[in-house]
């Protein structure tokens, strides 16, 4: 135990802590009441940390990079790549359609993650030193098991450790595992395996038992790791660039992201556009520390203050869509709620709040392509909606891409 309070007291100081609060020994009753854990866990220790939806992460950074003229082409794959005299000629191929097209650039970033040695070697017919360990880590989704925003880690016999988080509102998300995975990586999926060892590891913690029974839904991602050879819980989480400069340093450049973290993807992208500025000296100095993405310009007074200004400004829709909206979209739900008055301006309904209005919203400004765009890679409504909903989704979302004068950014 006091080993775990000493590493808290390292991380207060080394974490350089200026947001969140401090570290501290906790009683687990005053901390959730006395029927959340088993009664045999008395004592805990409580600090903070940050979380991020990924798939709004992903979206946003596309958004962001989109309005400062980045052209994005989803679901859209690199199939091969040649150097020519001015720089690089690569072929891409729309994964729905199969068409193919050719584009040119003056440099390329690999940034594949699991598949980034798939990239370099199958797409591009290159070599390299470097090599990736792909780890898949499971979570499980179960009805809300407990009250109240915190989030408990629970160490485990076999010396892992497994979270269990409060997940979009009802919901209590647990996870993770950690599997080497050998071959192509796609599409991972927590096997039943993966799925008894989380239901036991939560169930060894909370007076609740989770059995798989209780699931509502499952999902799973590959760590991209660079291999340096130790095994999969002490692999290391950072990242390694390689540069290919081709022949001579005149060539075209290839940058190729070996590992990297959600928690330090932008000095590690900072780092990445250093490495290539002897290609770009147009390029400008770092600037990302400490910008906001696109609607995150939340007002100092902090996001609850935010929804109230919302619920103040839009009186006749509900307030928790208007919550869900303002976690999702940030400043930017004033622009995408611009003209709607009642929630009948908001159109066809399809189920947990999810309106046409927003749909042609998610096509125009964030490219949603499909009903699992949207209900999963832009939002986690799927785990709201039947599939008789998901049919009427697909539907609408069919026929206004087939429209010829389409509302979506191309
Ligand atoms: C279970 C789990 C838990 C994690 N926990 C944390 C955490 O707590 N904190 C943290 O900081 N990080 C965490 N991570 C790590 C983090 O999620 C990854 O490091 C991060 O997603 C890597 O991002 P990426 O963009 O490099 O790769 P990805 O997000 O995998 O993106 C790679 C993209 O390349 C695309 N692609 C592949 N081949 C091609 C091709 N031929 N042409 C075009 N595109 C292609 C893929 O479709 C994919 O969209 C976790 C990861 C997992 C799986």
């Amino acid at each position: 135990m006091w080993l775990v309070g000493l590493g808290l007291l390292l991380y207060d100081r080394l974490g350089g802590r200026r947001l969140l609060p401090a570290s501290r020994r906790v009683a687990i009753d005053a901390l959730c009441g006395p029927d959340v854990l088993q009664p045999e866990f008395q004592m805990g220790f409580e600090y903070a940390d940050c979380w991020v939806e990924d798939s709004r992460l992903v979206v946003l950074n596309a958004v962001d990079a989109a309005t400062r003229g980045a052209e994005i082409h989803v679901g859209t794959e690199v199939v091969a790549a040649r150097r020519t005299p001015d720089g690089w000629s690569v072929d891409l191929m729309e994964v729905a359609t199969g068409r193919t097209h050719t584009i040119s650039a003056r440099g390329l970033v690999n940034a594949a993650g699991p598949w980034v040695e798939d990239v370099l070697t199958r797409r591009l017919g290159r070599n390299t030193r470097s090599h990736m360990r792909l780890v898949k880590g499971s979570h499980i989704v179960v009805p809300r098991l407990y009250p109240g925003d915190r989030a408990f880690i629970f160490q485990q016999a076999d010396r892992r450790i497994v979270f269990a988080i409060p997940y979009e509102t009802d919901f209590t998300l647990i996870g993770t595992t950690d599997v080497d995975v050998t071959g192509d990586p796609s599409p991972p999926a927590a096997s039943p395996a993966e799925i008894a060892y989380l239901c036991e590891a939560a169930s060894t913690y909370f007076v609740k038992p989770v059995t798989p029974a209780d699931i509502v839904w499952t999902y799973a991602g590959i760590r991209p790791l660079y291999d340096d050879g130790d095994d999969a819980q002490s692999v290391t989480r950072d990242f390694v660039l390689e540069l290919d400069k081709g022949a001579d340093t005149g060539n075209a450049p290839l940058l190729s992201i070996f590992g990297g973290k959600i928690t330090t993807y932008r000095r590690l992208a900072e780092e990445a556009l250093e490495r290539l500025s002897p290609w770009f000296p147009e390029a400008t100095k770092p600037w990302t520390r400490g910008a906001t993405l696109p609607g995150g310009d939340i007002p100092v007074e902090g996001f609850d203050g935010f929804v109230a200004d919302l619920v103040a400004a839009w009186p006749h829709l509900p307030a928790p869509l208007l919550r869900r909206l303002a976690r999702a979209y940030g400043t930017r739900t004033r622009d995408l709620l611009a003209g709607v008055v009642e929630t009948s301006d908001l159109g066809l309904h399809f189920g947990a709040g999810l309106h046409a209005h927003e749909v042609e919203w998610l096509i125009h400004e964030e490219w949603a392509r499909t009903a699992d765009d949207v209900l999963w890679r832009r939002s986690k409504l799927g785990l709201r909606i039947s599939p008789a909903q998901k049919e009427a989704l697909a539907r609408f979302i069919s026929a206004r891409l087939a429209e010829p004068a389409a509302p979506h950014r191309s």
